[in-house]
């Protein structure tokens, strides 16, 4: 049987019956734009993340780049954001006219090194966007002490990380404004495009709800430049029934990723990464990569509760994730590279200035990252499979 990266059939058969009645209670409706649906949806995001506002967007992108309008963020200003995230999250501040100043990544935690981002600071910055990459949450005190200091707006982009938290606290809810997206990969997914922005600041949500619909109040009276960035109630709906699951699906993740870790870290040529070696918490010298067919594990911190949207190895040694992606494939196992390019080396960003290109660590990571089947749905049988194709792999 062939193991996808992931299987969104395999968890909507499981709740089809209570998918299509939030479908029919939708159609029964007539309320097609925004309205009861969308707004129960937003409450019970709000008190599952335990966050003051939340307000229902087209998607995560739009949640984004929301933010930075309503904002004001524009031309002339910088934002800090990682070179290893998705592409949305520099796309957006492209997309405001503003500048984004790449910071590296931690090596081990694949996050954004927070003392890069502290260097990259000049009177421009107005914002940084800490991505919590593949379920785990970045280094948020440093991030906060360093925006604090530099009087910066901090956008949290927990794409991601939907469930995840940092000493206790929600991604998202620790800056001015968090990021979620409703994507089918992600962790809470629709059937379709969705996201949502959150925020604790009762004026700053009162600009986001004004923004999403083209800076109006009054219909046909605006007030500023918004856009359409609406979620419908159709997703709205759908999104209402998975929540309630959302707990054991994460539960699932958290128990496949802690098997795998416990059945290949005892492999020889395998190890975890090394909480030592994280830059976020305290700069070391990073591992040694020259090694040949090495294969490093993600690790979760204590401090972090991990999501694992992806699990993620460090395929290290010449060539050697590619063999892997492919010997995988042979075998029927999906995989994926997150991400091949750092956003830096994209051919749309060949005109950013010659300091933006000294990335060493998110290059190597875009060299190196291999993620590996981690959906809820897997089975026993399936996570034994890959695990015996990866042994087989370094023998
Ligand atoms: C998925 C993702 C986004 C964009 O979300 P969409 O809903 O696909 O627009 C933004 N940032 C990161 C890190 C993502 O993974």
């Amino acid at each position: 049987m062939p193991i996808p990266l992931f299987d969104l059939k395999a968890q909507h058969k499981t709740i089809e019956a209570e998918l299509k009645i939030a479908f029919d209670r939708v159609l029964q409706s007539g309320q097609y734009i925004l309205g009861p649906e969308v707004e129960a949806f937003e409450s019970e995001v709000a008190s599952h993340l335990n966050v003051n506002h939340a307000i229902g967007v087209s998607s995560g992108t739009d949640a984004l780049l929301l933010a930075l309008m309503a904002s004001g963020i524009g031309p002339g200003d910088e934002v800090l954001c990682p070179a290893f995230t998705f592409f949305a999250t520099t796309g957006c501040i492209s997309r405001v006219g503003a500048t984004p100043v790449f910071v590296d990544a931690c090596p081990v935690c694949f996050n954004l090194d927070v003392a890069d981002a502290a260097r990259k600071v000049t009177e421009r910055t107005r914002a940084i966007i800490p991505v919590h990459l593949f379920g785990q949450s970045a280094e948020m005190d440093g991030i906060l002490t360093l925006a604090k200091k530099h009087d910066l707006l901090v956008i949290e982009d927990a794409a991601q990380s939907f469930g995840a938290s940092y000493r206790d606290k929600s991604v998202g809810t620790m800056g001015h404004w968090g990021v979620y997206s409703f994507f089918p990969t992600k962790n809470l997914s629709g059937l379709g495009d969705s996201g949502m922005l959150v925020t604790q600041d009762a004026e700053l949500a009162d600009k986001a709800r004004l923004f999403r619909v083209h800076g109006s109040r009054k219909r046909y009276f605006h007030e500023s430049v918004g856009g359409n960035f609406r979620l419908d109630p159709l997703q709205a709906a759908f999104l209402r029934v998975k929540l309630k699951y959302f707990g054991t699906y994460i539960q699932k993740r958290r128990q496949n990723a802690a098997y795998y870790t416990e059945q290949l870290s005892s492999f020889p040529n395998i190890s975890t990464g090394d909480e030592k070696n994280c830059f976020c918490l305290e700069r070391d010298n990073p591992e040694d990569t020259s090694k040949e067919r090495h294969i490093i594990l993600p690790i979760a911190y204590s401090h972090n509760f991990h999501t694992w949207n992806q699990y993620t190895l460090r395929v290290i040694g010449n060539q050697q994730r590619d063999r892997l992606k492919n010997f995988l494939a042979e075998k029927n196992i999906g995989s994926e590279i997150y991400y091949p390019l750092t956003l830096n080396q994209q051919a749309c960003f060949v005109d950013l200035s010659p300091h933006q290109k000294m990335l060493p660590y998110a290059e190597q990571l875009a060299k190196t990252c291999l993620s590996i089947p981690i959906y809820p749905e897997l089975q026993q049988t399936d996570l034994d499979n890959v695990i015996a194709v990866i042994k087989t792999f370094l023998s």
